[in-house]
Order: structure tokens, then C-alpha cells, then sequence
């Protein structure tokens, strides 16, 4: 039996009972004959009460200090974590990121992993150890910096290590039995996935799925390395992401996979603006220089009276005041007549390979939409998505709609949710 490496989230070793409860099933594992590598995330909601702390101290605390404080997050829980399996009667080790050889650029907050040298790793575990990386974190290749790799990070370093490592998998508990058709919290009636390909959970997870991240994913499908999303919880199986079919059953692609919503992006329209070429280069232009990354986009037919028209386009709403100041300062360059914000919409979509061979799956989802009396705002589409823009009030009626239209509601057991504060 090969090497497998195991993520658990915050919600899994929320505290010492869930410290203990993971450690149990770690030995399982070990038990089992596996090898065993474990990355694990900061206690709970350990992370953003840090945020707060550092808040309260400093209204622009510096990236580098910020990673530095953050970092201690996950090294109390790596820590315990060995404390707990050792106390079961197994060896293990902790290891920084750093120490994990997961090496990144110098971007604070948001580095990416551009190696990962995990030698040491490797020894401890052929010397019989479990080995527990603190996830999120790495340290810089030039200044040597401890740096995080943003929020949720720790499934990147998960499956960045599963590839270093050669794991046979890489195991992603949580707090839910695995990847749903729709967010359980919402949707009541959602399925578990059995298996998807990376190809449409990276369109779930860039539509606002959380249950993985988009890098996460990304990483895994460029190395090849199958996920397996599961509940630290329950014993059962989760749901296996992969380029191919794996896990328990043999299953099928199915047409659709799932509905996805997001509600933190906010919508700029910029009014009036000269019909004439140029103008959207010039807008866009001056929101890429602030690096700040865009979303879905309309522009309106003209009105012939003025030959003005309307822009629109969606962001986080993170982002949004830095993006309407690059537009004022353009105002004179571009002509528009005023700047509207709006971050009450939510974007819903719905996503599945088999949308481009069927025919008919954008009408039902118009359909299920106006039947539940949602109102669309934008419309955008890949090969293999659908998304459009609605009120934020809307969110969970429209994904509802949605789900049941495409006979995705479960006839039996509701999702179970078990743990997080979904902070
Ligand atoms: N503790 C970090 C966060 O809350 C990283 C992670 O949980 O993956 O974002
Ligand atoms: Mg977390």
C-alpha cells in the first residue's frame, strides 16, 4: 500500500475532542498499512479571530507580519494534532511548511507554490512517523519569508504535497460528506456527488462552490492527483474527484453536476458611455491596472437618441471601491455619465459537461427561474456553465428552482451538515 495524504479543515479539529477524533482515524489509516502524510488547518475559526486580533491593533498591518501571525494558527493545531496521535501510541512529527519544503514566491497573503522539496517529509514517514505539515503556509524562495498561500490554503498544500510525495490520494475531510449538487446549507434536498471530473469542479468552484478550492483543484488536475472530499465525521464515502471514474461504484458522468451561487460580488454599471470604439478597452484597462480580476460583463444596444450605452460588470465586492475610483479618475477619458454600485446580487449557476450535447438545458433553467418569479439581471455562459445575476434576497428560492427543475433533490436522507460556523 502506497503513501496517501489526508487534509483536515478547522471544523474537524475544532477542538480537543475533534483533535482526538481525527487522531483516531489518522492511526486508522496507519493501521491500514498506509503510509500516512496529514495536513491540517488552524483550530476553528482560529484564523479570522487572528484577523480580528491584528485589526485591533493595526488598521494596515504589513503582509509579512500578517503571514507570520497567521501561520501560528496552524502550527497549534499540527502540534496538538502529533500530541494526540503520540498519545494513541503511534509516532508522529509536525512540520512547518516551511520545514515541509513547500516553497513559494514572495506574494504575501497570497503566495503560490512554485516547489515543493519534501525530503523531509519523505524520511520521516519511511522511519515509520506520521507526518503532520501545518497547511497554508510556505516560506519565500528569495527573502526566505514565512508566507500563507491565501484563505483555504491548506487543500492547495494538500494536494501540492499528494504530487511531490507521489500519494495515491489525496483524502479532503470536512465538515460534509462531500461534494454536493448544491450548497447542503442551502438546499436541503441535495445530492452527494459520487464522482465528477476536475473539468466541472473547476467551474463549481470558480462559480462559488466552497467545499474546494479553485487552486486546489487546478493543481490536482495538471499533477493528476485524484481527491477524495469526505466527512472527518462520518465513516462514509465522499465524493471522488478525478479525470476518470474511481471510488466505491462505478458511476457515470452525469449531465448536470450541480448548482453553484455567489454572493460576494457586486455589480458596476457604468452609465452613458459614447458608443464608439475604444471605450471598453479603456474602462477595462483601467480596472486591470489596479489587478483587480472582473467577472461577467454586458453592454447594452445603444440608445439611438443619444448614442450612449450602458456597461455592466460584476467583482468582488472585496474590490469594489478601488475599482470605482480607477473609473472616476477616467471619467474625463471616457466620456460616462455616472457610476452605479449595487452588492445586493448573488450569481447562480449551474454547471455539467453534458450541457454541450444536450439541447434544451438553457430554456428549463430560464424556466425554473421565472417560474420561482427570479428575475435576471445578467446572463453569462461557457461550454459548460450557465450563470446568471439576481437580487442577493432571490438566492436560495433561485437555486432551489434550479436544483428541483433538474431533478437533482434526493428522494432520501436530507444532507447532513456537521460542523463550522460557515464564518
Ligand atoms: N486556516 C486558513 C484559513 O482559515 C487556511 C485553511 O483553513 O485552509 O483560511
Ligand atoms: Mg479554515
Amino acid at each position: 500500500m502506497g503513501l496517501v495524504v489526508q487534509k483536515y479543515g478547522g471544523s474537524s479539529v475544532a477542538d480537543a475532542d475533534g483533535i482526538k477524533r481525527v487522531a483516531k482515524r489518522i492511526v486508522e489509516a496507519k493501521k491500514n498499512g498506509h503510509q500516512v502524510v496529514v495536513v491540517v488547518s488552524a483550530m476553528g475559526d482560529t484564523t479570522d479571530e487572528l484577523i480580528d486580533l491584528a485589526s485591533q491593533v493595526s488598521p494596515v498591518a504589513s503582509g509579512r507580519e500578517m503571514d507570520m501571525l497567521l501561520t501560528a494558527g496552524e502550527r497549534i493545531s499540527m502540534s496538538l494534532l502529533a500530541m494526540a496521535v503520540k498519545a494513541l501510541g503511534h509516532e508522529a512529527q509536525s512540520f512547518t511548511g516551511s520545514q515541509a519544503g513547500v516553497i513559494t514566491d514572495s506574494v504575501h497573503n497570497k503566495a503560490r507554490i512554485i516547489d515543493v522539496t519534501p525530503g523531509r517529509i519523505q524520511s520521516s514517514v519511511d522511519e515509520g512517523n506520521i507526518a503532520i505539515v501545518a497547511g497554508f503556509q510556505g516560506v519565500s524562495q528569495d527573502k526566505k519569508d514565512i508566507t500563507t498561500l491565501g484563505r483555504g490554503g491548506s487543500d492547495t498544500t494538500a494536494v501540492a504535497l499528494a504530487a511531490a510525495l507521489n500519494a495515491e490520494v489525496c483524502e479532503i475531510y470536512t465538515d460534509v460528506d462531500g461534494v454536493f449538487t448544491a450548497d447542503p446549507r442551502v438546499v436541503k434536498k441535495a445530492r452527494k456527488i459520487d464522482w465528477i471530473s476536475f473539468e466541472d469542479m473547476l467551474e463549481l468552484a470558480s462559480s462559488g462552490s466552497k467545499v474546494l478550492l479553485h487552486r486546489c483543484v487546478e493543481y490536482a488536475r495538471r499533477y493528476n492527483i485524484p481527491i477524495h472530499v469526505r466527512s472527518s465525521f462520518s465513516g462514509l464515502q465522499g465524493t471522488w474527484v478525478s479525470n476518470e471514474p474511481l471510488g466505491a461504484k462505478p458511476v457515470e458522468q452525469a449531465i448536470i453536476s450541480g448548482v453553484a451561487h455567489d454572493t460576494s460580488e457586486a455589480k458596476i454599471t457604468v452609465v452613458g458611455v459614447p458608443d464608439k470604439p475604444g471605450e471598453a478597452a479603456t474602462i477595462f484597462r483601467a480596472i486591470a491596472d489596479t489587478g483587480i480580476n472582473i467577472d461577467m460583463i454586458v453592454q447594452n444596444v445603444s440608445a439611438a437618441a443619444t448614442g450612449l450605452t450602458d456597461i455592466s460588470f460584476t467583482l468582488p465586492t472585496s474590490e469594489g471601491s478601488r475599482a470605482i475610483e480607477a473609473l472616476e479618475k477616467h471619467r474625463d477619458t471616457i466620456g460616462f455619465d455616472s457610476l452605479r454600485y449595487d452588492d445586493q446580487i448573488a450569481k447562480i449557476s449551474l454547471v455539467g459537461a453534458g450541457m454541450k450535447t444536450n439541447p434544451g438545458v438553457t430554456a428549463t433553467f430560464f424556466e425554473a427561474l421565472s417560474d420561482a418569479g427570479v428575475n435576471i439581471e445578467l446572463i453569462s455562459t461557457s461550454e459548460i456553465r450557465i450563470s446568471v445575476v439576481t437580487r442577493e434576497d432571490d438566492v436560495a428560492q433561485a437555486v432551489r428552482a434550479v436544483h428541483s427543475a433538474f431533478g437533482l433533490d434526493s428522494e432520501s436522507d436530507e444532507a447532513v451538515v456537521y460542523g463550522g460556523t460557515g464564518r
